[in-house]
C-alpha cells in the first residue's frame, strides 16, 4: 500500500520586505553557487524530513503546546561553511529564538520524532555549493520581528523547490 508522505520542517518565514532587501544585497556577493530562491528564504527551527500525512494532526497538536515569545532577529553576519554553504547568521541569537527551537525540538523528540542531533545553528541559507568566496562588500545588517512560526511542506520538481506553509502559530508579543 502506498502511504503518502510529506517533507516537513518548522521554520520562521521572512517578511517580503526583508527577503527583497536580502536578495538585492546578496547580488553584490556575486555568489557562484546555487542561490536559494528569494521567496524561499527562511530560518529552519526543526527539520522533520519525510513524514506520513497522517502525522499532520499530531504535529499540529505538538506545535500548539510550544509557548514561544516573539523576538527581534538581527542578521549581521555572513557565514561561509567548508561545504560551500553561504548563509546569514547572527552575532547575538535572541534567547527567545533559542528557547523556541529548543522547546520545539524537545517536544518533537519526546513524541518519538528523530531529529538532527547537532546543536541548533540559527542561519538563513543564501546559497549552496559555492566555490568562490563571496565578493567583499557592505556587511549585512538585516532585522525583523519574528511573530509566528510555521510548519512548511517542502516540494521539489524541475521548476525548483517550494515551501508551502501549512499551519502557523503566533509567538507572544509582550511589548504590544
Ligand atoms: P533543495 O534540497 O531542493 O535544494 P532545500 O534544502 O531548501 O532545497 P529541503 O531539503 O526540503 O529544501 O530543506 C528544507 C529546510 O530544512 C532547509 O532549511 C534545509 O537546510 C533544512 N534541512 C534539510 N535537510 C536537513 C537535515 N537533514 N537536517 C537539518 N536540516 C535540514
Ligand atoms: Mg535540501
Amino acid at each position: 500500500m502506498h502511504i503518502k508522505s510529506l517533507r516537513l520542517f518548522f521554520g520562521l518565514p521572512l517578511p517580503h520586505r526583508q527577503a527583497a532587501a536580502i536578495d538585492v544585497w546578496r547580488n553584490g556577493l556575486a555568489l557562484d553557487g546555487r542561490l536559494v530562491a528569494r521567496h524561499n528564504l527562511h530560518l529552519t527551527l526543526a527539520f522533520l524530513g519525510s513524514q506520513p500525512v497522517e502525522r499532520l494532526g499530531e504535529l499540529q497538536r505538538l506545535a500548539g503546546q510550544v509557548r514561544g515569545q516573539g523576538f527581534e532577529l538581527r542578521l549581521d553576519r555572513l557565514e561561509v561553511s567548508r561545504h560551500g554553504l553561504v548563509s546569514l547568521g547572527t552575532s547575538q541569537p535572541p534567547e527567545a529564538l533559542l528557547q523556541l527551537a529548543g522547546e520545539l525540538n524537545d517536544t518533537l523528540r519526546a513524541a518519538g520524532y528523530s531529529l538532527e542531533e547537532r546543536a541548533f545553528w540559527p542561519h538563513l541559507t543564501l546559497a549552496r555549493q559555492c566555490r568562490k568566496h563571496p565578493a567583499p562588500g557592505s556587511p549585512p545588517d538585516f532585522a525583523w520581528t519574528a511573530e509566528r512560526f510555521v510548519l512548511f511542506h517542502s516540494t521539489s520538481d524541475e521548476q525548483g523547490t517550494v515551501y508551502h506553509p501549512l499551519f502557523h502559530w503566533p509567538l507572544a508579543m509582550p511589548h504590544l
